[in-house]
């Protein structure tokens, strides 16, 4: 079986940007790729890279599209290197390759709570709004002044609420250290990334803040959950063949084909929370097909709390609910969202 292959660029921009370790994110840069059967059968896929998670660029994708020509059969995933998770994760969804079989038919969502102050009021509309859990970005005001959000939004959340902590790896190891003290005496489902080196800063540097990331899991009782740490296939494999016991954020959209992610997953039952890459409709569609057929340990509550993310809303395929069902998912129409990118 051969397949035509289109593709269209995209540059949108966000809703409301989006503050990362490099500087503000205004507008998400990616593109959609449509395969065609020879019986006219269509499937999509999303390549939605972030290149400072350590992912492929946008430019490379391109080449290697190009590489593969306008007519590719159904072995072009594995002709593509492990490397480009982003471009395989999309080929294989248009192949319809991202799901197996159900084994959930609904997964709650964590709404994401804006820094500082802010997350209070936004916990008292997502609360009402029905979610069940929060997560909340820290390290980005002095410590002292989270710690006194930190308790307020505690204090406002139910018992059956849960709380996680993001700190994008912003703080040094002595600063996660007085957090993690701190959240050992607090109901705080799990703290992600509390200290990062990415490899640009030299292998020596990211070595000791691997060692930094296994102790705080040791010496302290809250869960810590690797996110820039396991972004690509490679990451995410080295950490849990060397045991890592904690919790893995993993991004469909920048992990690669959703069989090989979701069997090394399940073959080291791994503790899994499924989020979003920021993408369109099309490619969050895909992953949350892959996180609604994981047949691992039952999955955290999903991190596609995220939306709505862009300013045409088109290009969200769905609005922020606090429980996502596997037949909505299902429902989305992507080919709008193609169609939209004429
Ligand atoms: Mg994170």
């Amino acid at each position: 079986m051969t397949y035509r292959l289109e593709f269209r660029r995209y540059r949108l921009p966000f809703r409301r940007a989006v503050r990362t370790a490099h500087g503000w994110w205004r507008e998400r840069e990616g593109l959609v790729l449509r395969l065609e059967d020879e019986a006219g059968g269509v499937g999509f896929g999303e390549v939605a890279p972030i290149p400072w998670f350590g992912t492929e660029t946008l430019a490379e994708v391109e080449a290697l599209l190009g590489r593969l020509g306008g007519v590719v059969d159904a072995g072009c995933v594995e002709q593509v290197d492990e490397r480009h998770g982003c471009l395989r994760f999309a080929l294989s969804s248009a192949l319809g390759r991202e799901a197996g079989v159900p084994a959930v038919q609904r997964l709650p969502v964590a709404a994401l709570l804006p820094a500082g102050k802010a997350a209070c009021e936004a916990a008292d509309q997502a609360l009402a709004a029905g979610y069940v859990a929060f997560k909340w970005k820290v390290g980005v005001l002095d410590d002292a002044d989270e710690w006194v959000v930190l308790d307020d939004l505690l204090a406002r959340l139910p018992g059956h609420a849960k709380l996680r902590l993001d700190a994008n790896g912003a703080w040094t190891a002595r600063r996660a250290m007085r957090w993690l003290a701190r959240c050992a005496e607090r109901p705080i489902e799990f703290v992600e990334q509390p200290c990062y080196a990415e490899t640009s800063q030299g292998t020596a540097l990211e070595r000791r803040t691997d060692d930094v990331l296994l102790g705080l899991a040791r010496d302290y009782p809250t869960p810590i959950a690797l996110d820039e740490s396991v972004a690509g296939l490679p990451g995410l494999q080295a950490w849990l063949e060397r045991g890592w016991r904690g919790v893995v954020v993993v991004k469909p959209a920048l992990a690669g084909d959703p069989a090989t992610v979701l069997a090394m997953l399940a073959g080291h039952q791994a503790d899994v929370v499924f989020s979003s890459a920021f993408e369109t409709g099309v490619g969050r569609q895909a992953a949350l097909r892959m996180a609604f057929s994981f047949k691992g340990r039952q999955p955290r509550a999903l991190g596609f709390g995220v939306g709505p993310l862009f300013q045409d809303g088109r290009f969200d395929g769905m609005p922020p609910v606090p429980f996502l069902e596997l037949h909505a998912v299902n429902h989305l129409q992507v080919e709008v969202i193609w169609n939209a990118l004429n």
